[in-house]
């Protein structure tokens, strides 16, 4: 097995063990959910490049929708049957370009996009790819995998809910909104703290009240509060619960 870039398999780590690998030829599948900038997606990132991981933004696929429906459909986004149809196009034309389009990221799309995202059937026809790239996720680097991650709202309760490791990553509203504040800032955008964190607060109560795959932490899932760390702590304790988890299944799977 070629071990480059999958330090998963690092021959000095305990998870790299010959037990272990044996139980980890299945690809593993981790979930990482979370409100909007509570560092969740930087994070993800980070795990998926320290264990060679393949990673998926959920959020980005929700993103795509609201952005055809916006700027291709020219429609509202309180308009169900415009976002049915911005969702089926998505599903049918998904690819990594039009995950990484710089404009999905842009305020009234965001905005947008938590008002789609609570349309059920909208959510019944994006699921599929979702969970069709937990099982079989892409090659890394022309590498198969060991595994996905996936970041999102419901990726633990309602795409993954079988996933090897569920984490809920969280923060206060206003660090938040700080940060979010922080990154529109420094693109040089013109924005008013108190707009952002009403939006951001705005857009929370409708991703956590709404009636279908709301934003709640799993029953299973490990609890970060990023507020007062660093991104550097951050990773290590998530890496730390998922050896420690994963550690559990080799002792448990002991012959
Ligand atoms: O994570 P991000 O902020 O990019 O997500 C944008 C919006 O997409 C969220 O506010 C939420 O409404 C929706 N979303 C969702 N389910 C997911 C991921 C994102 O409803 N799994």
């Amino acid at each position: 097995m070629n071990t480059q870039n999958r330090p998963y398999f690092r021959s000095t780590d305990y998870i790299g063990s010959t037990r272990y690998r044996k139980l980890s030829m299945a690809s593993l599948v981790i979930a990482i959910d979370g409100p909007a900038a509570s560092g969740k997606g930087t994070l993800a990132r980070k795990i998926a490049e320290r264990l060679g991981f393949a990673y998926l933004d959920t959020g980005a696929i929700y993103r795509c929708t609201a952005h055809y429906l916006l700027r291709e459909l020219g429609a509202d986004a309180d308009d169900t049957a415009a976002a049915i149809k911005a969702a089926e196009y998505v599903r049918d034309h998904l690819n990594a370009e039009m995950l990484s389009n710089p404009d999905l990221r842009v305020e009234d799309v965001a905005r947008a996009t938590s008002k789609v995202a609570a349309n059920e059937k909208v959510r019944e026809i994006l699921l599929n790819a979702q969970r069709e790239y937990a099982k079989a996720p892409p090659e890394v680097n022309g590498l198969p995998t060991g595994g996905a991650i996936l970041d999102g709202r419901d990726i633990g309760t309602v795409v993954c809910p079988a996933a090897d490791v569920k984490l809920y990553v969280t923060a206060s509203t206003e660090i938040r909104a700080q940060r979010r504040f922080d990154e529109l800032a420094l693109k040089g955008e013109k924005v008013i703290y108190d707009d952002v964190l009403s939006d951001m607060a705005e857009r929370d109560q409708r991703d956590s009240e709404r009636s279908v795959a709301p934003l709640k932490p799993a029953a299973d899932a490990f609890i970060i509060d990023t507020s007062n760390e660093s991104p550097k702590d951050v990773l290590s304790r998530a890496i730390d619960i998922i050896r420690g988890h994963l550690a559990e299944q080799v002792a448990k799977n002991a012959p």
